[in-house]
């Protein structure tokens, strides 16, 4: 059984996330999505609402399952007995760090390792602090998150559209 895990914040789930996810299960016998409950962040959506999202919109898809973890990253893969951490590769930006981010894991706990899958071309510019940020001032973020998301996203902001 080849389990993955793809972690993140996703505050909220953008279509550049959900299209990591579908794309991985191509590579994946099983992917657990890890939200994490960084209380340092100071997320828009409580982790609860962040799982909920996700659940709703990867219901249509087999073998995924949403879950949230606070902690090392490794610690949580090793106890879901995953060997493979997937991320998302935007631009050059996102490389040190994920590269970093990566090696440090790996010198953790060296059973396990991390895979990158480089973003559809149409989504390389997104990101969920620009979603919020149009969306905080009423723009149209239709094109950039799940349809469930998007009311959500206004009502945060006290806005209906
Ligand atoms: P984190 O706070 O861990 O970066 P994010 O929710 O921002 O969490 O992102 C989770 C993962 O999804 C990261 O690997 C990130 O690079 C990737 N990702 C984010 N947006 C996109 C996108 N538009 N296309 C592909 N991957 C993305």
């Amino acid at each position: 059984m080849n389990r993955a895990i793809y972690p993140g914040s996703f505050d909220p789930v953008t279509l550049g996330h959900l299209d990591i996810i579908e794309r991985s299960l191509a590579i994946t016998d099983e992917l657990i999505v890890g939200v994490l409950n960084n209380k340092t962040k100071n997320p828009l959506f409580s982790v609860e609402e962040r799982v909920n999202m996700l659940k709703e919109v990867t219901g249509h898809l087999k073998h995924v399952t949403i879950q949230s973890f606070d902690g090392l990253l490794v610690d949580f893969a090793e106890q879901l007995q995953a060997k493979m951490i997937v991320r998302g590769l935007r631009a050059i930006t996102d490389f040190e760090y994920e590269l970093q981010m990566s090696q440090i894991n790996h010198a953790l706990n060296s059973n396990i390792d991390t895979v990158f899958l480089t973003t559809r071309l149409q989504y390389a510019y997104l990101s969920s602090s620009t979603v919020k940020e149009i969306a905080a001032m009423g723009g149209d973020v239709k094109k950039f998150v799940p349809q469930p998301v998007v009311g959500k996203l206004y009502e945060k902001y006290g806005m209906i559209r």
